[in-house]
């Protein structure tokens, strides 16, 4: 476990300015359904773009998942997991239909869709909504680890669809990818952190919902707090940062 040495009073000092400025963010047509059931192939294409939003640039990761979306007809937009449950692994991994799709740019992110449809249909009748329906924040974390989202993106997902009112109460987490970690480590220690240390700082940051700093520190690590060459003069957190004040300031 990583050490993190810092005041509470800093965190919280912290906090409050990422929530200040915390932008919603864009989750596509979902967003137009806040408080009620979204059409099934709404649920799909969202849960398609957030199945592939790692290890690349978010924007890309969605418009690659939206252009396979438009390309689908309404029968495979609505059977979307029974669309590629139906194939067969060996199809869905060949190089091929990697190419084809052009979901994502790794080919174990392409891969493992095949499974997760498989789970999906097995287990939701092959409809998204179900795994977010009836259940509370923690109820919809464990149904999307199960089907084998994965750990960061499972807690993004359910922060999404709090943002977008589909889950209506809870808690979550911060996706602590690597924006969300060097931020942070820069911030307090400048030392690396992990992104399980990531989400524990951030429960502390923000206890009545880290994943209200999720976004912020995100958008920060994309934009000024680069991995090369951050930009502290003018960011909002200079005054609270320890890597700007052991540093000299750049613009
Ligand atoms: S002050 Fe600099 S190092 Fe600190 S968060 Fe902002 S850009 Fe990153």
């Amino acid at each position: 476990m990583d050490s993190i040495v810092c005041h509470d009073d800093k965190m919280h000092q912290v906090a409050k300015l990422l929530v200040e400025n915390r932008s919603n963010e864009d989750w596509g047509e979902i967003a137009n359904y806040r408080g009620a059931e979204c059409p099934r192939e709404i649920a799909n294409e969202f849960l398609l773009c957030c199945l592939i939003d790692y290890r690349s640039k978010a924007k890309d990761a969605w418009n690659r998942g939206r252009h396979y979306f438009e390309r689908l007809d309404a029968e495979h937009k609505s059977e979307l997991w029974k669309k590629i449950a139906d194939t067969s692994r060996e199809d869905w991994t060949s190089k091929e239909n990697f190419d084809r799709c052009k979901l994502h740019w790794m080919r174990p992110a392409h891969n493992r869709l095949w499974q997760i449809a498989i789970n999906i249909c097995a287990f939701f009748e092959g409809d998204a909504r179900k795994i977010w329906q009836d259940g509370s924040l923690f109820d919809v974390l464990c149904r999307l680890y199960y089907i084998g989202a994965g750990d960061q993106i499972s807690r993004m997902i359910v922060g999404a669809l709090k943002d977008c009112g589909q889950i209506s109460s809870g808690r979550s987490d911060v996706k602590a990818d690597v924006h969300v970690c060097r931020v942070l480590s820069r911030v307090f220690d400048g030392k690396e952190i992990s992104p399980a240390a990531a989400v524990s700082m951030a429960r502390k940051m923000y206890p009545a919902d880290p994943w209200y700093l999720d976004s912020p520190l995100w958008e920060l690590g994309q934009t000024r707090c680069n991995s090369e060459s951050p930009k502290c003069v003018g960011c909002y957190l200079q005054s609270q940062c320890k890597y700007a004040q052991e540093h000299s300031l750049r613009g």
